[in-house]
């Protein structure tokens, strides 16, 4: 699993933004509520876009109710770690009914979507973080 050290060897503090970028999310995948635009590490371009085309093509957009979040600075909640939203490596889907601790909601095929696109996801974790998805390496 991607750290915090990692995040900070690969792309310095959290505060100087390094290699963050305003993403215009391509028209034709956009749909349902993924965004328009995204604030995020330019790393996360080709895994987002297989991801958001996996639930085009496997028709699971409708499960993609809220997009919660990319970039944020902060620690684990809970814990004094970075989280890599700290690096914009990280989204949030469906935070209402996958809160942290809580059995997730999101079925098996929808998380299939992102980890086949190289993503790793939290409700597989010790802690359950259901909403959670992050790149598997940087
Ligand atoms: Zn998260």
């Amino acid at each position: 699993m991607v750290t915090s050290a990692q995040c900070l060897k690969k792309y310095g503090a959290p505060e100087l933004e390094a290699n963050m970028i305003l993403w215009d999310v391509p028209t034709e995948i956009e749909t349902g509520v993924i965004p328009n635009k995204l604030y995020c590490n330019k790393d996360m371009v080709a895994p987002l876009t297989a991801a958001f085309t996996n639930l085009i093509t496997r028709k699971l957009v409708d499960e993609l109710k809220t997009f919660d979040g990319c970039f944020n600075i902060r620690k684990k909640r809970g814990l004094t770690s970075m989280s890599l939203h700290s690096w914009g490596i990280a989204v949030d889907i469906n935070a209402f009914e996958n809160g942290l601790g809580q059995t997730p909601k999101l079925s098996g095929g929808f998380v299939k979507c992102f980890t086949d696109a190289g993503f790793d996801w939290g409700g597989l974790w010790k802690r359950l973080d259901g909403m959670h998805f992050q790149l598997k390496t940087i």
